[in-house]
């Protein structure tokens, strides 16, 4: 038996106990869970089968009150002796993407980035969101296969891009490569096609959240987005850390929402809509260039549900729905290096080189953080990529 030592400013305390999925050497991948430099075997420390597999989905598929009841179960034995054979120490283990992603959708729940993205992209328009955005969540479907763990490498896509001067449509690597800083929600357990999740439930069909990088490809979507929204200019890849920190944890940092107005129709509305109180950092080839602050955003993550369901669609298990850029009120607090540099227009400083997007070699680390009870703070590790060259063109 062994104990595991936690410092006191750890991001990885007992109030964390994020779930993720590892391996060591050449075994195969299971459920674990990271307390303080370690990692805990979750199948060795609880003697459940469930969690020696590659991802969190059959768990996560358990419900609601078995999360509880592990929760509770894995606090109890952390405190005390742990078998030695269940603790890794995390730089001697592989993290492997950490959720069978079903469906996933992104959405756009940030207003002080849809406000300037309307005025970059719409300067002429004296509002710059558009009619329906604090109507409905905003939101497109996107592709589930290419949800990568932090730390792969991102390919540089090649497509079609036309500049507006431009007499047709070029073909080659895109040359305005961005991030976008976003937190994704996984779903642990979906609803029948038909039926809905109510926001009042959402926080029993929520299993845990990730960091989550939208790579975006800004000449591909500025060209391919009319009139249905954006597919390869984003489709190429998508980051998430490798801890999912259970909603559970996040107690102590929810929020309300800032203040919805107009109303929202009844199937929305919350008394108060919660958010989440994160704090991200984003750092470019190592300088932090952006610190987003998700407790900014508009829509909760219970609407976004609400909203994914309220026409019968089904969800399920691993569905990963994701919040859209999160930007602050500040220049130094967007998600988006579109917005961070007014398209290319206000270069950032970037260990002492201008830069406005994405070059070969590059790159992009987000982390965050969240408050815990008694000042103790929860981390969610990192979405880490950095860019490859195109492989053709
Ligand atoms: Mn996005």
């Amino acid at each position: 038996m062994t104990t595991v030592p936690v410092p006191a400013d750890s991001l990885f305390g007992v109030q964390n106990l994020p779930y993720g999925v590892f391996s060591v050497g050449g075994s195969a991948p299971r459920v674990g869970t990271r307390l303080g430099d370690a990692v805990l075997d979750l199948a060795v420390l609880l003697g459940d089968d469930v969690f020696a597999r590659p991802s969190l989905n059959a768990f996560m598929a358990q419900g609601h009150d078995r999360w509880v009841a592990v929760r509770r179960e894995i606090t109890a034995r952390v405190v005390g002796d742990i078998p030695a054979e269940a603790v890794h120490a995390v730089d001697d283990v592989t993290l492997h993407l950490p959720v069978e992603v079903a469906d996933y959708v992104d959405f756009y729940a940030s207003e002080h980035h849809a406000a300037n993205l309307g005025r970059l992209f719409r300067p002429d328009n004296p509002d710059p969101l558009m009619p329906n955005w604090k109507h409905l969540p905003v939101g497109y479907h996107g592709r589930a296969g290419s949800i990568v763990v932090s730390g792969t490498d991102i390919v540089r896509p090649c497509g079609q891009r036309k500049g507006t001067d431009d007499p047709g449509p070029v073909f080659g690597p895109s040359v305005r490569l961005d991030i976008e800083a976003e937190l994704g929600f996984v779903v642990g357990t979906g609803s029948a096609m038909g039926d809905t999740i109510p926001v009042a439930e959402a926080d029993r069909h929520i299993f845990g959240v990730v960091l989550f990088n939208d790579w975006s490809a800004r000449d591909i979507q500025a060209w391919e987005y009319v009139p249905l929204g954006p597919n390869l200019g984003k489709s190429f890849a998508s980051t998430i850390s490798p801890w999912v920190v259970p909603l559970l944890a996040l107690q102590p940092a929810r929020v309300p929402t800032p203040v919805q107005q107009p109303a929202v129709l009844p199937y929305l509305a919350m008394d108060p809509p919660w958010g989440l109180d994160v704090d991200l950092s984003v750092r470019w080839n190592g300088t932090e260039v952006s610190r987003p602050p998700y407790r900014e955003m508009y829509w909760s993550p219970a609407q976004m549900l609400a909203h994914l369901t309220v026409n019968g669609a089904p969800s399920r298990t691993g569905d990963l729905f994701a919040s859209g850029t999160i930007s602050g009120p500040g220049r130094d607090t967007r998600g988006a290096f579109i917005e961070l540099t007014w398209g290319g227009a206000e270069p950032v400083d970037v260990d002492g080189e201008q830069r406005t997007f994405l070059e070969d070699g590059d790159e992009v680390v987000i982390t965050g953080s969240a408050p815990g009870r008694d000042g103790v703070r929860l981390g969610f590790g990192e979405a880490r990529g950095r860019i490859l060259p195109a492989r053709r063109s």
